[in-house]
């Protein structure tokens, strides 16, 4: 018997893989290498027999085509293995809570762990499905390990039914994707393929092809530090300047914590204060790039004003490309997500589209040479020690990723 998406799911959540921002190796972690070189065994063990890990910590793997016809573009599925820094993730002991029924789940390490359906309305779909979440001290993994298991039971259904035609159908697993590295060393050439799809998205039938565009604000406040007792008239205080030029930012509006959906923001989310010097790091978001550059000059405007109320003090503002919305690169490769689309809807389920407020790898990699839009995994709870993802979901998850291998086989004699 193949293994199922659930046992393969409990399995890789017990790999302690987290990422580590203060780590500047590739992968960050040797956890995410010894789980890598696992999965390169399981790989080749249900017939991908080219699968291989690289000096940095990426799997790929072929799933030949079964398709006689020459015209069916090689495609990819993509998943990250690392999890999330800021909760623990050694350890975990997955729990699996059968045939849900709306009741409290309480995590048994920790009684204030307890996932009510009054707080997650997102359980409400759930009801007879088999609930799995981890014991209340520890996030679960599902972010995005039940993107793994899905790709890996997709790609053994696919090996053990090849009668079901499709094209090359390529794998990646990445490293690092939590502390925003996933991409850095992803080899788009190698990869081979026309497009890829994330499988690291939350519930039933959702398709996120949208993504911030992403910029950096550096602000650079230089005042003039002097002896305080012997200040009198030559003290300029970069620390006020900075204070007074975060007092103009707008109180409700252009924040995160007053916009949603397609509102974009600033965020001064890093300050490194000294009388001489203070720097005020922002990020601004938004879905389109003139967007951006708007609430750029704005903020610009508030610090030269501040800069303005000191005199003698001096302002820098220098702004770095974080990422793109992907959609610039998608609208390019409409089949791309009406291929997606299309196998969702197959499998039985309403198209949930989604404008992701942030970036995945799929932004850049799209930006890369591969257009990259993300699919649920069944995720939800990212980052929590209430994390949770039910068997049925990512079972859907399996049945999209063989739809989608077929649709395209399909569409390409068309
Ligand atoms: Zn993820």
């Amino acid at each position: 018997m193949p293994e199922t998406v659930l046992d393969r799911f409990l399995r890789y959540v017990q790999c302690d893989t987290r990422s580590d921002d203060g780590s500047t190796s590739c992968p960050s972690t040797p956890g995410q290498m010894i789980f890598q070189r696992d999965l390169v065994a399981e790989l080749r063990a249900i017939g991908l027999s080219d699968a291989d890990v690289d000096a940095n910590g990426y799997v790929m793997a072929t799933v030949p085509a079964t398709t006689k016809r020459t015209s069916v573009p090689a495609i990819g599925f993509i998943a990250h293995v690392d999890t999330s820094p800021e909760m623990p993730g050694a350890g975990v002991k997955p729990i699996v809570h059968a045939r849900y029924d709306g009741r409290d789940l309480a995590l048994p390490d920790d009684p204030s762990a307890i996932l009510r359906l009054a707080d997650f309305p997102a359980l409400a779909d759930q009801t007879g499905h088999d609930i799995v979440t981890a014991s209340g001290t520890t996030l679960l993994g599902a972010d995005d390990k039940a993107g793994v298991a899905e790709i890996v039971t997709a790609a053994e259904y696919l090996m053990s039914h090849r009668e079901i035609p499709h094209g090359v159908i390529r794998l990646a697993f990445t490293p690092d994707e939590e502390i925003g590295r996933g991409a850095n060393h992803f080899d788009v050439a190698k990869f081979g393929c026309l497009c890829a799809y994330t499988l690291d998205g939350g519930g039933r039938g959702e398709l996120e092809s949208e993504s911030f565009s992403a910029d950096l604000m550096t602000i650079t406040f230089h005042g003039f530090n002097t002896h305080p007792g012997y200040a009198k008239g030559t003290m300029i205080n970069a620390i006020k300047i900075a204070a007074d030029f975060i007092h103009r930012l707008p109180p409700d509006q252009l924040s995160p914590e007053s916009t949603e959906g397609h509102e974009g923001f600033v965020h001064p989310y890093v300050q490194q204060s000294a009388v001489d010097r203070t720097v005020v790091k922002l990020i601004v978001r938004d879905f389109e790039t003139a967007g951006l550059a708007e609430k750029e000059r704005l903020v610009a405007a508030l610090a030269r004003d501040a800069a303005a109320r000191f005199a003698g003090s001096r302002v820098d503002i220098a702004v770095d490309e974080q990422y793109r919305n992907m959609r610039a690169v998608l609208d390019r490769h409409p089949d791309v997500v009406a291929h997606a689309r299309e196998a969702i809807s197959r499998c039985g389920l309403p198209v949930v589209s989604r404008s992701i407020r942030g970036g995945t790898d799929g932004s850049r990699l799209s930006f890369m040479g591969l257009p990259t839009p993300n699919l649920f995994a069944g995720e939800h709870n990212f980052h929590s020690r209430l994390e949770w993802v039910s068997r049925q979901d990512m079972e859907k998850a399996v049945d999209v990723i063989v739809a989608l291998c077929r649709v395209w086989e399909e569409r390409a004699a068309l």
